[in-house]
């Protein structure tokens, strides 16, 4: 049975189509600049394929993935009837898609409706989902998986706003998250490599990339995340400022006379890492620029391992004790020393580095030493995997 899972943003439209028998990638690719002029990247048989095709619409991309997964030199698939179904990542399903759903017109339509919860992504999905029912016909199932859906069930001590309870009634206010599809793998896959019941197990899985999320998993279901109605929320990130106190923004915006999106686009895109350095949002160049002794690059590395340390601490405080940690994303799984620094600061919950199986590079792997209270795990993440097992599952159902 083969899945192929479709990530569509507003101009690009990344792809990979999986062999579930052995949860192989068959093929991959991105349209990118749909709109515009249009690249289109494809790597299949062990081969790249790198062209210019101009593709005005979301329609026209799938066109452009479908002829090329079934393509005499670069195809992978005979017909496009192979395709058991597609997957499609969407960013929030709000309190409306809670889990991964079988879409049809009206539910997409529904979705539509919850644009203002992720207006730079969901119109992106919608648009997505809407080009794949063209193309492919009604008969090929097309599955949505929400980002937000992991998070959902969390309890209403750690989801609801302390802001007047009509705004969640009225607007649904409430904490989302994100990265969902992300933890809710890395969280299993912890699970595995222990050799554990996910059920035994409390873990904490970090999310740390260019946006960087964390949550507390017990027993396998999230129960509080670091991200909020936003993913402005949480830690900060390479731009965006996470957590900081809200009257800082109407400050500054009666200060520099600024709109609500002005405001909110200093908090999204100027601060974090980027804004604290003036060098870069890359924690690469951050390294780089700290080992030169640039003292703000230094402190936006120190804030993010005191951040993600006072995450830690709280879920392992609100699961009362903590198994597991996990690091995933690029931060995550690169940066050896950022997982070093964090780990020495959760000392006192019986925490010990093995820093030599921590400064390899590779697969999934246990970090920690052997008598290590806590166990720490990198996990590389792999949204794609994870959306095609869930779609499989909503379609075996
Ligand atoms: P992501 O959003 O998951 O792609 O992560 C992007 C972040 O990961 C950037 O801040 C990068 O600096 C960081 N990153 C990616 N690769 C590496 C690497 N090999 N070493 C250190 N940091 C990395």
């Amino acid at each position: 049975m083969k899945i192929l899972v479709i990530n569509a943003g507003s101009s690009s439209l990344k792809y990979q189509l999986i062999d579930m028998e052995n949860e192989n990638v068959l093929a991959k690719g991105l349209c990118d600049r749909i709109g515009l002029d249009g690249k289109f990247v494809h790597n299949a048989n062990g081969e790249k394929l790198e062209m210019d095709h101009p593709m005005p619409n979301h329609a026209e991309a799938i066109k452009v993935v479908l002829a090329h997964l079934t393509d005499a030199k670069w195809g992978v698939i005979k017909d496009v009837a192979e395709i058991s179904a597609v997957g499609h990542r969407v960013v929030n399903g709000g309190e409306v898609f809670v889990e991964a759903t079988l879409m049809d017109a009206e539910k997409i339509d529904t979705l539509e409706s919850l644009t203002e919860f992720a207006p730079l992504h969901n119109p992106a999905a919608v648009t997505g989902l809407r080009a794949c029912l063209e193309v492919m016909g009604a008969d090929v199932p097309q599955v949505t998986v929400y980002d937000t859906a992991f998070h959902y069930g969390m309890p209403k001590t750690a989801a609801i706003y302390p802001i007047p309870y009509e705004y969640y009634e009225k607007y649904g206010i409430r904490r989302f998250g994100a990265h969902g599809t992300s933890h809710g793998y890395v969280a299993g896959e912890c699970a595995k490599l222990l050799g554990k019941d996910i059920k035994d197990l409390k873990i904490v899985t970090c999310h740390l990339g260019n946006g960087s999320s964390i949550t507390a998993v017990d027993g396998g279901r999230c129960v509080d995340t670091s991200m909020g109605f936003t993913p402005l929320a949480g830690v900060l990130m390479g731009t965006r400022c996470g957590d900081i106190d809200p009257a800082v923004a109407m400050f500054i915006m009666n200060k520099e006379n600024l709109t609500p999106d002005e405001m909110n686009n200093i908090m999204n895109k100027k601060s974090g890492a980027l804004g604290l350095s003036g060098v870069s949002n890359d924690f690469r160049d951050l390294d780089a620029a700290a080992s030169e002794g640039n003292e703000r690059a230094q402190l936006a590395l120190d804030m993010f391992t005191y951040q993600v340390t006072k995450y830690i601490g709280s879920y392992a405080a609100a699961m009362g004790g903590v198994d597991a940690i996990v690091f995933t994303a690029g931060i995550g799984e690169n940066n050896n020393v950022m997982r070093s620094d964090i780990v020495k600061n959760l000392k006192f919950l019986g925490v010990e580095m093995n820093e030599e199986e921590n400064s390899k590079r590779g697969e999934a792997r246990v970090v920690s030493t052997p008598e290590s209270k806590v166990k720490v795990c990198v996990i590389p993440t792999n949204e794609e995997l994870a959306i095609a097992r869930q779609t499989l599952a909503v379609i075996n159902k």
